[in-house]
């Protein structure tokens, strides 16, 4: 394993892993999402770069992997219902 390949650090699809710079172990959670608002679209599960989202049995995302959310903001950019924000943005 080389140094920079740590344990749950994030890693982007086809990239090395990255450091986050986001740490949510005494914060509040990374993310919002409005579920009233959400039609199960899937954009912000497919387009989320470090697989933060999983769907529920709905097909609405769930926040699984949190401390991989890097606040990218593609996730919030592209919800065409706005049903996501930041609680760190
Ligand atoms: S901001 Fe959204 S798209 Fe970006 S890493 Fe976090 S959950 Fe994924
Ligand atoms: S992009 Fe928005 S509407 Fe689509 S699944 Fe995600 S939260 Fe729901």
């Amino acid at each position: 394993m080389m140094a920079e390949e740590q344990a749950g650090a994030p890693q982007v699809a086809g990239k090395k892993p990255v450091k986050n710079k986001y740490d949510y172990t005494n914060g509040p959670a990374p993310l919002n999402i409005n579920l009233s608002w959400c039609k199960a679209c899937n954009i912000c599960i497919a387009f989320c770069p470090t697989q933060v989202f999983e769907p529920d049995r709905d097909g609405k995302p769930v926040i699984a992997r949190a401390a991989d959310c890097i606040q990218c903001a593609i996730c919030w950019e592209h919800c065409p219902d706005f049903a996501i924000t930041s609680n760190y943005k």
